[in-house]
């Protein structure tokens, strides 16, 4: 079966990692707008800290961390190697004893079923900086030792790679989409036909505009994220914790003695591509509380990313209704670094005609 994908980020390049693993015949074609959320994200792997109690949603944050453990051995059969995960644990902590207690309670009751990751326990101020060296003094925390972090922007490609190494086709242009009759057909830059029995939608934040031609009214919106990341010269991070506060914002280190602290969550910004005043002030203020070690770090970049932030917490994952082989996959939210890889397995299972391997009815695309 011939299927173009159209958006190579976390959830565009698994899923035609997945269809090329099935033998299909695949196109991939990404236009690299400035903001792929990809390429921004913080990279943390960790569901069951969450506050989102949402069944089936949660169903799928865990699912697509247990899946990780499959995606990195797979991806190193294969020679890929280089993707920036390690499970280095997490530490997390509260400002408020209710929240703290609160994040307590998630984590037993989910860790509990989750064996990968590694269970939970409490540990006192000392063992907290010991995982994660500038923390706060301040705080006792729970450490999750399964929790991990994971490079993006090696492993989005990683599955491309493996992808094209197994007969994929993927190059950089901007796919439009048009109706005929009631089926899809997809054009390159030039407005010559890809060639698809099924075309897959994994767009991102610029979903809505490949769709609207189509009379679709695609609900994801662009959310702005504004990520800063601290070098810290000579020290070796390879091994920090991610330093998890129940609050809106985090903390996780790489290998190359850099801390990354995430994120605004900006809503009505349309792809307003800047970094601003006030975003820099919110995530300062976050990292230096969250972790006054870091005051004396270097300030390295800072990156903007639009994640694809559906309405409410609603993915949207399946076949479109009245039209002919279009399927979407979007609005993975904060959480798609996490999900991705799992849901672009689930996104190529739908296009082969498999059923998929977690309920995905709530998220079906409805217009
Ligand atoms: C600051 C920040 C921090 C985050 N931290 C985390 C985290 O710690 N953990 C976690 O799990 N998630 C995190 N996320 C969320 C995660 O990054 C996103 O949910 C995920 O990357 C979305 O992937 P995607 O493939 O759907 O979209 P994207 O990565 O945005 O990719 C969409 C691609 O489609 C392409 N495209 C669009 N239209 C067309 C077209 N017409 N033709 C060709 N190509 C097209 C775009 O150019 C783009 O390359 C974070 C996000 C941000 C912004």
């Amino acid at each position: 079966m011939k299927v173009t994908v159209i958006g190579a980020g976390i959830l565009g390049a698994s899923t035609a990692y997945h269809l090329a693993m099935d033998g299909h015949d695949v196109t991939i074609v990404d236009q690299e707008h400035q903001g792929k959320a990809t390429l921004a994200g913080a990279g943390i792997v960790c569901p069951w800290a969450t506050k989102v109690e949402e069944p089936e949603w949660y169903q799928m944050y865990a699912a697509g961390a247990k899946y990780y453990e499959q995606l990195i051995a797979d991806l190193s059969d294969r020679g890929e190697t280089y993707v920036g995960y390690r499970k280095v644990g997490a530490v997390v902590v509260a400002d408020d004893p209710a929240e703290f207690a609160g994040a307590g309670e998630r984590l037993a009751r989910r860790t509990t079923d989750a064996p990968e990751s590694g269970g939970m326990e409490e540990i006192s101020e000392a063992k907290a900086q010991e995982y994660f060296p500038p923390i706060n003094k301040k705080y006792k925390a729970f450490y999750v030792p399964g929790a991990a972090r994971v490079n993006a922007r090696e492993l989005a490609p990683a599955m491309v790679r493996a992808a094209v190494a197994l007969g994929a086709k993927f190059y950089n242009d901007l796919v439009t989409l048009q109706l005929e009759g009631k089926r899809v057909k997809a054009y390159d830059g030039r407005g010559q036909e890809i060639a698809s029995d099924q075309v897959i939608v994994t767009a991102g934040a610029w979903a809505s505009q490949i769709l609207r031609p189509l009379g679709l009214d695609h609900p994801v919106k662009p959310q702005r994220g504004q990520i800063l990341h601290f070098g810290l010269q000579g020290v070796d991070t390879s091994r920090w914790s991610v330093l998890l506060p129940m609050a809106s914002h985090y903390l996780v280190a790489f290998d190359d003695s850099r801390v990354v602290v995430g994120a605004t969550r900006e809503n009505d910004k349309g792809f307003d591509y800047r970094v601003t005043t006030e975003g820099q002030h919110e995530v300062l203020t976050a990292a230096l509380h969250h972790a006054p070690g870091l005051a004396d770090a270097s300030i390295l970049e800072t990156r903007i990313g639009f994640r694809p932030a559906p309405p409410g917490f609603n993915p949207i994952l399946g076949a479109a209704p009245n039209i002919d082989g279009l399927i979407i996959g979007n609005g993975l939210g904060a959480a798609g670094l996490t999900i991705g890889p799992f849901a672009g397995r689930q996104l190529a299972r739908i296009a082969t005609g498999k059923s998929a391997e977690v309920p995905l009815d709530a998220y079906l695309p409805t217009a």
